[in-house]
Formats: C-alpha cells, structure tokens, sequence
C-alpha cells in the first residue's frame, strides 16, 4: 500500500498511458494462469491422493471412515421367542449375509420441511426411537431440511450436508413429487448400498417418502398408532428389513400391524444390527 504511489508518482509524465496498456496484457495473462491453475489444481491434488482414499468408489463420495469407530455403538437386544419370520431388502453377493449399515457409525437422519405435516417430526423421532432400540443402530437427529423430495437422490450431497454420506432422508411427499406413492401407497423406504473393495455391499444413505395427504389425514383422526406404524415400517425397510405375509408382522406387505415390531421383525432387525463394520467406506 505504501509502494504503490510511489512507483506512479516516479513514471515519466507521457508514459502512462503506454505502460497502461502494456500492463493491461500481463494483468490479462496473469487472470489466464490464474483460471487454468484453478482448473488443474483440483485435478492434480485428487490424483496425488492416495489411491485407498477412494476406493474404487469413483469421485461421488466422501472419505472413508467418517464418523466410524472402532467398535459397534450398540447392539440389538436378545431376540424373542414366537414364529414369526423376516426378510431382507438385499443380499450380499454369496448369498449368505444381508446387505446392512455400518454399526461402527451412527445412521444421521434428516426430516424434510416441505409437507411436514403437524405432529410430523415428532411421529419421526418416536418411530426412529423405536427401530433404534430394536436393531441397536444408533440413529442421530440431523434436524429439519429444505431438500425437496425427489425420486433419485444422490446418497453423497457435499454442498448442503458437508463431505459425508448425505444423512437418511424422511418426508411427507405427493406422488406428484414421487410417483410410486401414487395408486394408494401410503410410504416407501429403502437404503442405497456402496461396494467396499471386497465387494461387499453397506448401506451409505436412504429415504423414506410417505403420503403426505394419506398421513396427515391419520394423525388429525387420531390414528396415532397407525401412522406410527407407517414410519417404523418405512424406517423397517431402510434398516434393510423386506416384507413377509404374516399380518401380525410390522413388515407385513398389507400393514395393519400398529404395536411396533413383532417376533420376526426384532429377529431380522438383530441380524441387520450386527453388520461389519467398515472403516473403509
Ligand atoms: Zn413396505
């Protein structure tokens, strides 16, 4: 700041006008340099990281291991006697075990303002409470979102929820915004899994969308059970649970089951609840 004036006050009178507009085309180039170091810097840094940093995952995710640690931060509690059965969402590629969350991390989820009925979030947080305790995954309130909901969304959102697995995603959606809800289907849950370089599949992130017209109209009649029942049966799904035909089973395709997880639902949510935990994800 002190140079500057000094330097002009010393320019030959006369060739000002000259030297400005030799200085305009290194002001220029320097912009030029500055915008292909922009451009190329990136590139370079990400190929100079180290190459397990990434996993084969390709550039659409986070570091691995964020907010992994070193042992499950739970367990599911001792599973209980009765007959009824369970299913899994996904099976690992040998068959043998089902595709399921790290336990070593906790599952952030966020709940979505746009159609948030009233009474919404709070009817979340007892359904989550509930299929916490029964998996013995430990599940963390991100809070209120705006993100709208969308058919395809991308598990890994670093512009709004930061470099991490974007957190589970819970809304009260219209089928014009999802249109599997459309036809009379009141929720829908799932979760999206990402290979480890083993091969085996975790689940990173998920959504529930339940009809937001079809749930607000339960919670003003009352039917506070049932539209529990809705959330932890979507929230079921996410866990990695899959239907069954017992109606007594909160898994049930048709529904109806309003008292929380019954025999098999806690049975499959154990299993689901001591998956590996992966570190490298
Ligand atoms: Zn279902």
């Amino acid at each position: 700041m002190v140079q500057g004036p000094l330097v002009r006050a010393a320019r030959p009178p006369g060739r000002h006008r000259a030297e400005a507009r030799n200085a305009r085309r290194p002001r220029w180039l320097g912009l030029v340099v500055m915008a292909l170091l922009v451009v190329a810097l990136p590139v370079w840094w990400w190929q100079a990281r180290p190459f397990d940093s990434r996993l084969g995952l390709g550039a659409d995710a986070p570091p691995a291991g964020i907010g992994a640690a070193q042992a499950p931060l739970g367990a599911p509690p001792a599973t209980p006697g009765g007959r009824g059965g369970y299913t899994f969402m996904r099976m690992q590629a040998d068959g043998t075990e089902p595709v399921a969350y790290d336990p070593c991390r906790p599952i952030h989820f966020t709940t979505s303002t746009v159609g948030l009925p009233e009474g919404g979030d709070a009817l979340v947080h007892e359904a989550v409470a509930t299929m916490s305790e029964a998996s013995g995954l430990r599940f963390v309130d991100d809070g209120l979102t705006d993100e709208p909901p969308t058919p395809d969304r991308d598990p890994y959102q670093p512009d709004r929820y930061g470099d991490r697995w974007a957190p589970v995603y819970i809304s009260f959606a219209t089928p014009d915004q999802i249109p599997r809800l459309a036809g009379g289907t009141i929720g829908l849950g799932g979760s999206t899994p990402r290979a480890a370089d083993d091969g085996v599949l975790v689940y990173v992130s998920g959504s529930v969308w339940l009809d937001r017209d079809a749930m607000t109209a339960l919670l003003r009649a009352g039917r506070h059970d049932s539209a529990r029942a809705v959330v932890e049966h979507e929230i079921g799904h996410v866990i990695g649970l899959n239907h069954v035909s017992d109606g007594s089973q909160l898994m049930s395709e048709s529904g109806g089951a309003v008292d929380g997880p019954a025999d098999g639902d806690r049975r499959g949510l154990a299993i689901l609840g001591r998956g590996g935990c992966r570190p490298d994800l």
